[in-house]
């Protein structure tokens, strides 16, 4: 029932978009690189998503790493700074982790290639069920490119061991509390225990990682993180902040003026449906935001 919601096909996805627009820049790759012009303009790098996820079909997979091409040759057109965040099972991790590296190795040497500025390729982390396929994926790629790195999620009580095997291989991680719901075998459900596991991990990647992102929009962590990088003469230049688009952009502004990297996640696509669903799912508010956006057209 979700699932044919969430379509691109269906009524909801085919009228509804309005809703959405806060947090998705836009249907086509065109909006897409406006938004990163302004974001670009305000001093802030981004990371291009194209949405979708659960690729059943290789066609569907390969139209969708072709989508990634055609996104770094835009990117590389305008001379944008962005670089793209790939899902693994939108490359055809469902149908085989041989065909799903082999989409995301052709990403990754295009993007080396047309992107030299910022030629790097994250692997956006989904559901536990992937988990383990992922990071395999992942750590095949990264054995040949660089230039690739991938999301860990705090909730889940196996990443500070996650965390240490990303650092012993000099890879640069997204650190993101997880978006998914989890159960509770595997995951922590207590918010503060999260944001504990949180600011383990984040220092971890600081003190001994690559270029972590630290991907939040909560204060606390974010002002933990400021202190813990001062105190442990870890410069601004060492790490970034990200956030997801439409959200926080105050924060975000002034993180940029305090001098801090800040990168956008600018998801855009038809698509759509599943991504608005999880930020509405994590919090209530963004619907209201969502709605308060239409009405302030
Ligand atoms: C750049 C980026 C990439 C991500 N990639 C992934 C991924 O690959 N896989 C994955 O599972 N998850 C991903 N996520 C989502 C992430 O896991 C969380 O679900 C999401 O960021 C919410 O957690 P939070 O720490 O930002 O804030 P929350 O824990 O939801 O909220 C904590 C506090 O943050 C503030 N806040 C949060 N949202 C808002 C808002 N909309 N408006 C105003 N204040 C707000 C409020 O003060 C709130 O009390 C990503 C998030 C970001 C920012």
């Amino acid at each position: 029932m979700l699932d044919r919601l969430m379509a691109p096909d269906s009524f909801f996805s085919k009228n509804f978009f309005f809703l959405a627009k806060r947090f998705v820049a836009g249907e086509s790759i065109d909006s897409a690189i406006e938004a990163v012009r302004g974001l670009n303009a305000a001093g802030m790098t981004a990371t291009l998503d194209f949405l979708g996820e659960d690729v059943l079909e290789r066609d569907a997979a390969i139209k969708t790493r072709d989508a990634y091409l055609r996104m770094l040759d835009k990117i590389a057109q305008a001379g944008a700074r962005s670089n793209v965040s790939v899902k693994l099972t939108a490359m055809g991790l469902l149908i085989d982790e041989d065909f799903a590296l082999e989409n995301l190795s052709t990403i990754i040497a295009y993007a080396a290639e047309k992107n030299p500025a910022d030629p790097f390729v994250r692997i956006d982390m989904e559901g536990s069920a992937v988990t383990d396929a992922t990071l395999r994926v992942f750590e095949r790629a990264f054995a040949v490119h660089k230039n690739v790195g991938p999301v860990l999620q705090a909730y889940l009580k196996r990443t500070p061991a996650d965390v240490a095997r990303a650092n012993e291989l000099r890879a640069r991680v997204r650190i993101c509390k997880g978006a998914y719901n989890e159960p509770p075998e595997i995951a922590i459900k207590d918010m503060p225990a999260i944001r504990a596991q949180y600011m383990q991990c984040a220092q971890a990647l600081l003190s001994g990682g690559t270029y972590p992102g630290i991907a939040t929009h909560d204060p606390g962590p974010i002002e933990l993180v400021k202190s813990f990088a001062r105190a442990n003469g870890i410069g601004p230049e060492r790490f970034e902040f990200q956030m997801l688009y439409g959200v926080r952009p105050a924060l975000q502004h002034r993180l940029v003026c305090e001098g801090y990297n800040l990168r956008v996640y600018v998801p855009f696509g038809t698509h759509w449906a599943g991504y608005f669903y999880r930020r509405v799912a994590e919090r209530r508010e963004n619907l209201l935001f969502a709605l308060s956006s239409v009405f302030s057209r």
